[in-house]
């Protein structure tokens, strides 16, 4: 049966995959869902024998029903190979009481390159399926990471180009260094005076100048956003779920329809919500504990049911978790309140007017399968040199969070249920934050000195990804002032 998509704050339109992928958001500003969650056809022993590409096109199939299985499948190869530095592409490791589920074996060693590497592929058939003749540019406006994970999954894909607007000075040396030596001859990286507000209220203002857009599409372009409420991102998320389920059952680990748990480092919850999905298309989950740090907005949310982003942003050593607004939230919101659009509309207008909502007892009930937890600074410094100490394996700050809450969680409920942590980074992203936890001291001022020491006490070679940006040539130095955003956009484009 065929999945369609509507908007969470719409008339209940429904769309194809394939054109809710190239409109990203709703015209309304609602996200969009499925207008049902299909089950998954084939087995669990039959899964287990299967490799991640094969895992991942038996999810991609039942979610993206308007594309062709051949379509599917070249997406998934195209995406999933050797940029990926092993080939198990997401491999399951035990580590103490838990299954470490490594999504940092990809480009830019951190998990958002498990939807980046395969949305410009979705993206671009998407384009043909519907008749879409210009090459898509993706304007991007980024503090750090996902700027990076967009230019390396769009890097060379036919018919696209990637412009990449980043703060001067306002990102880190190792983040800027990866950006500019960027490769591919669709790709363009420039700095901009102001910060990164700034450069995403430049990127906002050319996305809505219908005269530009006119201008774009005379000379064969059209914008598109790699935004992470993309159903082309949320979807292939889906399936590392299913995979790491299938290798607790390869392993034998537990039996096929034994029930696991997830943990997951949440900042935007949109890892977690592809998990809730996992358990809606079939998969055995028990409990998805939602792991924050200090910014525990939604530890709070799933304690007493009241959304309040009014609070203090703090910063911690695990920056892509720092959010205050969980965008990907308002998908589980819509689901909880029976698909009613005008109950989440109104919600979140509740959250953009006063800064807080609170759903009813009701919905709340419906929010058993998630538990929430948090962990502070210190407590997980002392959990990445607990772990270390006890097993040798390095945690990056975000896989930390996670770990942290689930020691927590069994001290606190001796819940026995065999359990995935879902990690998220490299220790090697955040070098620095992982050595000054173990050492308990502050590292060396060099990055690179802190990565060299990082590798002699994890005895895990040093990821291409790094070793690259160490002595690879520097492929962008464009610097622009805020008011000549445009002005290089059309520059870079020829027009
Ligand atoms: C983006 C990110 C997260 C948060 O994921 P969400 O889908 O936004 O909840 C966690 N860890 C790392 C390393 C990330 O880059």
């Amino acid at each position: 049966m065929e999945v369609f998509y509507k908007s969470t704050r719409g008339d209940g339109t429904l769309i194809t995959s394939s054109q809710a992928i190239l409109k990203g958001l709703a015209d309304d500003g609602g996200l969009f869902v499925p207008n049902y969650i299909p089950k998954l056809e084939i087995s669990f022993e039959k899964l287990s024998l299967m490799s991640y590409q094969e895992v991942a096109f038996e999810v991609l199939h039942m979610m993206l029903t308007d594309f062709t299985d051949q379509e599917l499948k070249q997406c998934i190869d195209s995406a999933y190979d050797s940029k990926f530095d092993c080939p198990e592409i997401a491999p399951v490791r035990k580590v103490g009481n838990a299954y470490m589920m490594e999504l940092f074996h990809g480009a830019t060693i951190a998990f958002k390159d498990m939807a980046l590497s395969i949305l410009p592929h979705l993206l671009t058939t998407a384009a043909k399926k519907n008749q879409i003749t210009e090459d898509i540019v993706i304007l991007t406006a980024t503090s750090g990471d996902t700027g990076k994970a967009a230019l390396a999954g769009f890097a060379d894909v036919p018919h696209t180009r990637i412009i990449v607007f980043y703060p001067k000075g306002g990102v880190s040396h190792i983040q800027e260094l990866q950006m500019i030596t960027q490769k591919g001859s669709n790709t363009f990286v420039a700095g901009v005076h102001g910060n990164f507000d700034d450069a995403q209220t430049g990127v906002k203002k050319m996305f809505n100048d219908e005269a530009l857009k006119k201008e774009l599409k005379e000379n064969g372009f059209l914008f598109s956003s790699a935004n992470s409420i993309n159903i082309g991102r949320l979807v292939p998320q889906i399936a590392y779920y299913v995979w790491a389920y299938s290798r607790l059952v390869k392993e034998q680990a537990i039996n096929a329809g034994e029930e696991i748990n997830f943990v997951v480092p949440t900042g935007n919850f949109g890892n977690i919500l592809a998990g809730y999905y996992a358990k809606q298309m079939g998969l055995p989950v028990r409990k998805l504990i939602c792991a924050s740090n200090d910014n525990k907005v939604l530890f709070d949310f799933f304690q007493n049911g009241k959304y309040d982003r009014k609070r203090d942003f703090i910063l911690t050593s695990s920056p892509s978790m720092d959010i205050l607004i969980s965008s990907n939230l308002e998908r589980l919101i819509y689901q909880i309140t029976g698909e009613k659009e005008d109950e989440c509309r109104k919600l979140m207008s509740e959250l953009s007017e006063k800064g807080e909502y609170t759903i009813t007892e009701e919905e709340q009930k419906q929010l058993s399968i998630f538990e929430g937890g948090f962990a502070t600074e210190a407590e997980n410094a002392a959990c990445i040199r607990d772990t270390f100490d006890k097993t040798g394996y390095v945690t990056d700050t975000h896989t930390g969070v996670a770990n942290c809450v689930y020691q927590k969680y069994v001290a606190e409920t001796n819940d026995q249920t065999p359990t995935v942590i879902v990690s998220t980074a490299s220790p090697y992203k955040f070098s620095r934050s992982v050595m000054n936890a173990i050492r308990g001291t502050e590292s060396d001022p060099d990055d690179f000195v802190v990565i060299k020491e990082l590798e002699d006490l994890s005895g895990v070679a040093i990821p291409s990804a790094v070793k690259e940006i160490m002595d690879a040539q520097i492929m962008h130095d464009h610097v622009c002032e805020i008011d000549q955003m445009e002005h290089t956009v059309k520059q870079y484009l020829g027009l």
